[in-house]
């Protein structure tokens, strides 16, 4: 039985490993090891292990241009050719999923949009378990201490410059703004909660969408495609609302951020495209 508690943010998303090499490549990220992958690859592949100074983990695994130097020239993993799937490091294993700490200590598991198997196939709950185990495999006698420090130690935060409320209120009005079943919802609750006009966000977003809809308006394709692209866009902000970079900022200034970021996401003709674009960007303010 897990020993935390784990939200899950990519409700109804697809994925299914097509194999496609892009998470060795190391874009934004490394992979980091395990006190017990470390144990399991010193041995066969100390030459593409370095030490790092990073506060979590004390190796992982060298790259050069083309990303993680185990990558065989067919974009296969040279570990999995040698000894196996389970071999793996932990990292490799867990990705495209990877978790954030919310602010009462709960852990999300998010999904990285920027993986090109999302779409594809779908999320079965036992992909989501074997994913919840890798995290706690890889944080194992840290995943207590990173909660600790992920969690706020104000019981209050800011709702703007001058009011407070309380993280479980921030929690129930981001639960209810991003529960809104379409953009009209969307700006209503957002004039409602945060005293926020966004009509002329919600234009733009409309109009990206309409711009990257193909069939005839008003048929239903159309209408359709619109409704669930509109859904698609208030889902992903959700998910932005519940990542703790978000909740440094004042909950008004948060919105107003997190619809800028809907304006960009609707500008992709392919949501979770751009999704991953944005994904991207915040991996590396993290
Ligand atoms: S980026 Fe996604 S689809 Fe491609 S190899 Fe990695 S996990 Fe598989
Ligand atoms: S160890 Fe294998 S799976 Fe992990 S990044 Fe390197 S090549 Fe990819």
């Amino acid at each position: 039985m897990s020993p935390t508690k784990w939200e899950i943010t990519f409700e109804g998303i697809t994925y299914r490993c097509i194999k496609c090499g892009f998470c060795c490549s190391c874009k934004n990220w490394r992979i980091y090891l395990s006190y017990f992958d470390y144990i399991k690859l010193r041995e066969d592949y100390s030459q593409y292990i370095e030490d790092t100074k990073g506060p979590h983990f004390h190796k992982r695994l060298k790259v050069d241009k083309r990303g993680c130097l185990l990558l065989t020239e067919n974009n296969l993993c040279r570990i999995q050719i040698e000894k196996g799937y389970t071999y793996k490091p932990t990292m490799c294993k867990l990705f495209p999923f990877s978790f954030r700490v919310k602010w009462n200590g709960d852990l999300l598991l998010i999904i990285r949009h920027y993986c090109r198997g999302i779409r594809i196939g779908r999320c079965s709950r036992a992909m989501i378990k074997h994913a919840i185990e890798c995290c706690e495999e890889l944080y194992m006698d840290q995943l207590e201490r990173i909660r600790l420090m992920g969690m706020e130690s104000s019981t209050r935060c800011k709702l703007d410059d001058k009011e407070y409320i309380t993280w479980e209120e921030r929690e129930e009005l981001g639960r209810y703004i991003f529960s809104s079943p379409n953009l009209e919802e969307l700006c209503r609750r957002y004039i409602e909660v945060g005293d926020l006009n966004i009509s002329r966000e919600i234009t733009y977003i409309r109009r990206n969408i309409e711009n990257n809809i193909r069939y005839p308006s008003r048929s239903i394709g159309y209408l359709n495609r619109f409704t669930s692209i509109e859904r698609e866009i208030i889902r992903y902000l959700g998910e932005l609302n519940r990542r703790e970079l978000f909740r440094k900022l004042p909950l008004k200034d948060e919105l107003y951020k997190l619809i800028n970021i809907g304006i960009e996401v609707s500008s992709y003709r392919d949501i979770l495209q751009g999704e991953g674009v944005i994904d991207l960007k915040i991996l590396s303010l993290y």
